[in-house]
């Protein structure tokens, strides 16, 4: 049931269900659970007390949903693509 739409799940991230994409809607909060610039899902895990104004967020990949369990991203691809990205800062 409802089983048609696991190829859509690339950069369609709050398909699986309604609570996710109440919040990559972020229309009425500000969500902790972000799409980044590198179209990776990241979710603020935590503050980071970095001895300036504002504390940092800390974020962590999100492989699945938090809410109903779906795989939304698979880590050995988002960890292939960090490593690429890591390299290319280097250059
Ligand atoms: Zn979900």
């Amino acid at each position: 049931m409802a089983s048609d739409t696991e190829d859509q799940q690339v950069g369609q991230f709050g398909t699986c269900c309604d609570e996710l994409n109440q919040v990559m809607s972020g229309e009425e909060f500000e969500p902790l659970i972000t799409l980044g610039g590198d179209d990776i899902l990241y979710m603020s895990v935590g503050l980071i007390d970095i001895e300036e104004d504002e504390p940092g967020m800390v974020d962590h990949p999100v492989f699945f949903c938090p809410f109903c369990g779906t795989k939304v991203q698979d880590p050995e691809e988002i960890r292939a693509r960090l490593d690429a990205a890591d390299e290319d800062d280097d250059a």
